[in-house]
């Protein structure tokens, strides 16, 4: 059977191309090997979806070559994707930092979407297996499937990246960019929890749950929010960020008191009597996680037993307390992949494939990772928008 477009996946970046290609009049047909549609919509969020970011912009992105997001991020902007949730009546407000959720489900972006290729007269088919896909000059893409074998001229990948594979990640769009000769960069989870080598954990396993207000660090990049402990290791918004810059064998510094001088605060207490573990609790810091952060510099110090020497080391240890992660969580609990399909290889204005005609790579699969708060599902949204115009 024969199609102008086959869209392969059937979540975020998928259904935005798919509905944009069919309002162009082209005979669209969108698979999803999945039973359910767009589990990732669903479950983003805690179940309200951070959709989109109004500050979106080409600087919010891992990549070897962040620039390549301007063009689908100017084509297709936060402002665009918001004018489609009013038109379907979605009610939504702004969390915090410029992040857009649904006030009440994601479900309500799924039916949108859906909608949306519904009124496009795309031809949506699930639970179908995908397997040997061909080109030829002559006849375009053949692409064999557990229900029959499709002819089309342009071929969509927005099968996602690798993370969460319980809910059907799968590497099918690196594999398929191999076999067409794009080279795919390399692969790690992002926005990720970090693992604490042992000793750490064995230390800091009792904190579990304690949430902070911090700077932290990699190299140059730095974001303030909150860093939670678990029993693994660190999470939380500050260190889901950092962790898409991290590489194993890194430090990451983490500055406790970002707002405050802990030198002047120290020279505060110089005579007092309170053991400093009490004192922190002023600065909003949970006695349990004083005692175990001061174990390191005597837990049962006291302000007065500071000289000053002792004084600046010790703000010095609140501002840069530096960590050694031994690993990530994995692809089970990343929200992300960093990396994948190299933006060398694809036009920035079309999504296709430079050297292969009516190929085309959009969403999470291709070399482009967002920061968390909505800047991901901008980027699905996005270039899905621009290849449905191009294919
Ligand atoms: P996906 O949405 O993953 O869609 C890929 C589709 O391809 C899936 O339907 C899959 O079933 C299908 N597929 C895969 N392999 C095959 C195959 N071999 N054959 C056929 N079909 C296949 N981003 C945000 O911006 N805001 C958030 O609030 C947010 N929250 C998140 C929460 C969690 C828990 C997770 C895991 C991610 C979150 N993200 C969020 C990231 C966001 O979900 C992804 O970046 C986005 O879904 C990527 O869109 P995509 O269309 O490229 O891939």
């Amino acid at each position: 059977m024969q199609f102008d477009v086959i869209v392969l996946g059937a979540g975020a970046a998928g259904m935005m191309c798919a509905a944009t290609a069919g309002q162009r009049g082209r005979r669209v047909l969108l698979l999803d090997h999945a039973s359910k549609l767009a589990e990732k919509i669903r479950i983003s969020g805690g179940g309200r979806s951070n959709f989109t970011n109004i500050h979106a912009r080409h600087d919010c992105y891992v990549s070897d070559n962040p620039n390549f997001c301007r063009s689908a991020l100017a084509q297709f902007t936060p402002q665009h994707f918001i004018a489609m949730v009013e038109r379907h009546g979605i009610a939504y407000h702004e969390k915090k930092l410029g992040q857009l959720f649904c006030d009440d489900s994601s479900q309500q972006l799924i039916d949108m979407l859906d909608a949306e290729c519904r009124d496009a007269g795309v031809d949506r088919r699930m639970g179908v297996q995908v397997g040997e896909v061909g080109r030829s000059d002559a006849e375009g893409f053949s692409v064999a499937t557990s229900i029959g074998t499709f002819q089309c001229q342009s071929l969509v990948v927005a099968t996602g990246g690798l993370s969460i594979p319980q809910i059907g990640a799968t590497a099918f769009g690196y594999q398929l960019a191999e076999q067409f000769g794009l080279p795919v960069t390399k692969l790690d989870p992002a926005l990720v929890p970090l693992t604490f080598h042992v000793d750490d954990a064995a230390r800091f396993a009792p904190l579990a749950g304690v949430s902070l207000y911090t700077e932290v660090r990699v190299g140059k990049v730095r974001f303030r929010e909150n860093v939670l402990f678990t029993h693994k290791g660190l999470s939380g918004p500050a260190i889901l960020q950092i962790s898409s810059y991290w590489q194993p064998g890194q430090e990451i510094i983490i500055d406790l008191l970002p707002d405050t001088d802990a030198e002047a605060w120290l020279e505060e207490r110089a005579g007092s009597d309170q053991l400093l573990a009490n004192a922190m609790g002023e600065l909003g810091w949970p006695k349990r996680f004083a005692e175990a952060w001061l174990e390191g510099q005597g837990a049962n110090v006291r302000g007065r037993d500071l000289s000053p020497k002792k004084r600046r080391q010790l703000a010095e240890a609140l501002h840069h307390w530096r960590v050694l992660p031994n690993g990530t969580q994995g692809y089970k609990k990343a929200e992300v992949t960093r990396g994948g399909v190299s933006t060398k290889a694809l036009s920035s204005k079309t999504m296709m494939a430079n050297d292969v005609p009516g190929l085309f790579f959009i969403g999470e699969v291709v070399d482009i990772t967002g920061w968390l708060g909505g800047y991901n599902f901008q980027w699905a949204w996005s270039s899905g928008f621009v290849a449905g115009k191009n294919c």
